[in-house]
C-alpha cells in the first residue's frame, strides 16, 4: 500500500513533462513503474508529484537513424527483445532485454527506467556500455547527449540531473564483421543479474580481432567496461587460449560486490566464466 499523498500528472509532451518536473523538488518520473512503485510501497520513495510519461507515445519508438539504432526511453524490455533491427545488429541488447525478470516485468519495464534507476544488477546497462551508446536527455536547459561511459556513476547513481528526462538511447550499429552476445548468471528468484556480461567483437578480414568491448553488470557497485580484457583480446585470433586469457582479466582492477547472494570471490569467477561465454558467442557470430 502507498500511504503518502502525491499529485499525479500525465503530460502529453516532453516539454510539458520537463515543466511538470520543475514544479517541486520532490518530483519523480513514472515509466513502467516496476522499480518505482515497489519503492513507494516500501516508503523508500515519497514523491510529492508523480509525472507519468506513458502518454508521450513517441518515446516508445525504436528506429534506425544515421547509422544508429535509436531506442526510445519508453521502449519496453519486451519490445526491445522482439525488435528485428535490434536482433540483427545489437544481439547482446536483445539478449539482455529478453533475460529481464519475467514476461510481466518485460512487458511493463522500460529501458529508460532501467538506465535512470541504475540498479547495479540491471541487465541493459551492460550492452549499453559495450555498444558505446549515448543517452540523450532533455531538461530545462535543453538537450544533452551523455556517452554511456560517463553516464553510470555507481549504485543507483548516474550523470542524470533530477529534472532531466531520458528520451532515447542511441546505439551506433557496429560496422564490418562484428558480433555480440550477452551471458548472464541470474538470481533464481528475481531474475536480476548476479553477473551479466555483454561482449561486442569486430574482426578484420584475416580473422584477427580489431575491436572488443565488454560491459559487465551485477558484479560491482555499478556497471563497468572490462578494459584489461578488451586490450588482451585485440590483435589475437580469438582462439580458445586467447579468449581464456582475456576473460581471466575481465574483473581486473574492479572491487567485486559481496553479499548474501554471492561472495566477491564467486562473483569474480562468474565474471571470468561469463566473459568467456559472451566473447566466444560474439566471435562465432562475427565469423558468420
Ligand atoms: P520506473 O519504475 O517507472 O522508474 C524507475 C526510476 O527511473 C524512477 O526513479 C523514475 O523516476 C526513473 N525514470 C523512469 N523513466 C525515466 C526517464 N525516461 N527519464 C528519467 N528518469 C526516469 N531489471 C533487470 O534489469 N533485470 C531483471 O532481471 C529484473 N527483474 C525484475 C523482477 C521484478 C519482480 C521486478 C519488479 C523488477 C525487475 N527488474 C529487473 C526491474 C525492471 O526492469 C524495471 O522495469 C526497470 O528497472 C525500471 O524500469 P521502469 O520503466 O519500470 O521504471
Amino acid at each position: 500500500m502507498i500511504t503518502h499523498p502525491f499529485t499525479y500528472e500525465a503530460p502529453a509532451t516532453i516539454d510539458d513533462a520537463v515543466k511538470a518536473l520543475g514544479r517541486s523538488r520532490e518530483t519523480k518520473i513514472l515509466a513502467g513503474g516496476h522499480s518505482l512503485i515497489p519503492l513507494m510501497k516500501l516508503g523508500l520513495a515519497e514523491p510529492e508529484v508523480l509525472v507519468d510519461i506513458g502518454r508521450i507515445t513517441a518515446l516508445r519508438d525504436i528506429r534506425s537513424e544515421d547509422g544508429a539504432i535509436v531506442v526510445g526511453a519508453l521502449a519496453t524490455h519486451r519490445s526491445i527483445a522482439d525488435d528485428s533491427k535490434i536482433a540483427a545488429t545489437l544481439r547482446a541488447l536483445a539478449e539482455a532485454a529478453a533475460s529481464v525478470g519475467d514476461l510481466q516485468v518485460r512487458s511493463r519495464g522500460t529501458i529508460g527506467g532501467s538506465l535512470a534507476h541504475a540498479d547495479p544488477a540491471a541487465d541493459e546497462p551492460a550492452p549499453t556500455l559495450a555498444f558505446d551508446a549515448t543517452i540523450r536527455v532533455i531538461g530545462p536547459k535543453g538537450r544533452r547527449d551523455i556517452p554511456a561511459r560517463e553516464y553510470f556513476k555507481g549504485t543507483f547513481e548516474t550523470a542524470l540531473a533530477p529534472n532531466e528526462i531520458v528520451v532515447e538511447i542511441r546505439f551506433p550499429a557496429p560496422a564490418g564483421r562484428s558480433g555480440s552476445a550477452y551471458a548472464k548468471f541470474a538470481h533464481p528468484a528475481s531474475g536480476f543479474a548476479i553477473v551479466g556480461v555483454a561482449a561486442v567483437v569486430g574482426l578484420k578480414a584475416d580473422g584477427t580481432v580489431e575491436r572488443a568491448a565488454i560491459g559487465v553488470t551485477g558484479a560491482a557497485a555499478g556497471p563497468f567496461r572490462a578494459t584489461a580484457a578488451e586490450r588482451a583480446l585485440v590483435g589475437t585470433r580469438a582462439d580458445a587460449s586467447a579468449v581464456d586469457a582475456a576473460a581471466a582479466k575481465a574483473a581486473d582492477g574492479v572491487t567485486m560486490l559481496s553479499d548474501l547472494t554471492a561472495s566477491s570471490e564467486f562473483r569474480k569467477q562468474l565474471v571470468t566464466v561469463h566473459a568467456r561465454r559472451a566473447v566466444e558467442r560474439a566471435v562465432e557470430r562475427a565469423r558468420g
